[in-house]
C-alpha cells in the first residue's frame, strides 16, 4: 500500500479524497461520468483534468475579487490541496434559466417566477435566483430559509451573506459563459465553514458538472436544450436498444463499459473544449 492508498478517505461521485494532514485534503478528480443518474463504468479521458482546472480558475477568479475559497494548491493537472472545512449541509443552486426541477416546481404551482419572467420552459429569468436543496438525501429537496435556520444549519445573516456571494460569483461565471459563446442556465456551490468560523467557498466551480451549460448558438426558449458537456452520451444511449429497460435505479453504478470509442472520444473533446473556451486558454 503506497502514501495515498493510506491516506485514502472516500470516493464521491467525481473526486476521491485523501487526508494530506494539518487540516488539509487531497482532491483527485477522476474521469468519471454519470448519465440518466447512473454512474458509467466507462471513463472519459482527460474529464478529471478540465473539472480539476476550472474549478482552479474560477477560485482564482474569486480569490481576486475578494470571495474566499478552499483551494490551497493545484498539484498536478488532477490534483488540488485544499482546506479542509466543515461542510454546510446544503446545496446552493443559482439559476438564471427556467429549467429542471424549477421549471417542474413552476409548472406544479411550488414557486413563483422573477416578475416579467416568459412563463415558458428554457425562458431568462429577469433577474437571477437563489435557492437551497438538502444534500445528504437521496433526492435533493429544495429547503426554505426557515427550514434552514430551524435546524440549526446556518443564521440568518449568514444566509444573507451566501446569497450575496453565489449572485457575486454567478455575475464572474456568466461574463466567462458570454463571452465563451455558452448559456449559463443555473449551478451549484457548496460552502463550508473554517475553524475561524468563516464561510468558505468549497468543493468545484464553474465545471460542467456543477454548472448546465448550453451552447449559445443553439438556445431556443420554449424546448428542451441539448446539454453542451453530456448530449452526445445522453443521446447514445437514449438510442441503445434495451438501455431503458436495463437502466439500474439511479444512484447505482454501471459496471460494463458501454460507450463506444468515437462517443467516449468527441465527450472528451467537448469538455476539453468547454475548458478551453472558458478560460481563453489553451488546455
Ligand atoms: P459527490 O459524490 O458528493 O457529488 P464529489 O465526487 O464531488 O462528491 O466529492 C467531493 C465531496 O467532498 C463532496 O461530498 C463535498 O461536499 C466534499 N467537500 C468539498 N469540499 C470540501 C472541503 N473543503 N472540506 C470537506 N469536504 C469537502
Amino acid at each position: 500500500m503506497n502514501w495515498l492508498e493510506k491516506r485514502f478517505l472516500r470516493s464521491g461521485k467525481v473526486k476521491d479524497i485523501y487526508d494530506a494532514g494539518n487540516g488539509k485534503l487531497l482532491f483527485v478528480y477522476t474521469d468519471r461520468l454519470s448519465s440518466h443518474d447512473v454512474m458509467l463504468a466507462d471513463k472519459i479521458p482527460h474529464k478529471g483534468q478540465v473539472l480539476c482546472r476550472l474549478s482552479a480558475y474560477c477560485f482564482a477568479n474569486c480569490e481576486d475579487h475578494g470571495v474566499e475559497t478552499h483551494m490551497i494548491e493545484v498539484l498536478d493537472s488532477n490534483k488540488m490541496l485544499v482546506k479542509k472545512l466543515f461542510l454546510i449541509p446544503i446545496e446552493v443552486i443559482g439559476r438564471n434559466y427556467l429549467y429542471g426541477s424549477y421549471w417542474k416546481r413552476y409548472q406544479s404551482g411550488e414557486v413563483q417566477l422573477p416578475e416579467g419572467t416568459d412563463p415558458v420552459l428554457a425562458a431568462r429569468l429577469t433577474e437571477p435566483v437563489v435557492e437551497f436543496t438538502t444534500k445528504f438525501e437521496a433526492k435533493d429537496k429544495p429547503l426554505t430559509e426557515q427550514e434552514i435556520v430551524s435546524r440549526g444549519w446556518l443564521g440568518t445573516r449568514e444566509i444573507v451573506q451566501i446569497k450575496k456571494t453565489t449572485l457575486e460569483l454567478n455575475e464572474l461565471m456568466l461574463k466567462d459563459a458570454e463571452r465563451a459563446g455558452f448559456i449559463l442556465a443555473d449551478f451549484k456551490l457548496e460552502f463550508g465553514i473554517d475553524e475561524e468560523g468563516k464561510i468558505i467557498l468549497a468543493d468545484e466551480a464553474e465545471t460542467p458538472d456543477s454548472s448546465r451549460f448550453w451552447d449559445a448558438s443553439k438556445y431556443q426558449p420554449n424546448k428542451v436544450q441539448e446539454s453542451f458537456d453530456k448530449q452526445i452520451v445522453r443521446d447514445y444511449l437514449e438510442k441503445v436498444k434495451g438501455w431503458d429497460k436495463n437502466q439500474p435505479t439511479p444512484g447505482t453504478k454501471l459496471t460494463k463499459p458501454i460507450l463506444p470509442e468515437e462517443i467516449i472520444r468527441k465527450t472528451s473533446q467537448r469538455y476539453i473544449q468547454a475548458y478551453e473556451r472558458l478560460t481563453r486558454r489553451r488546455f
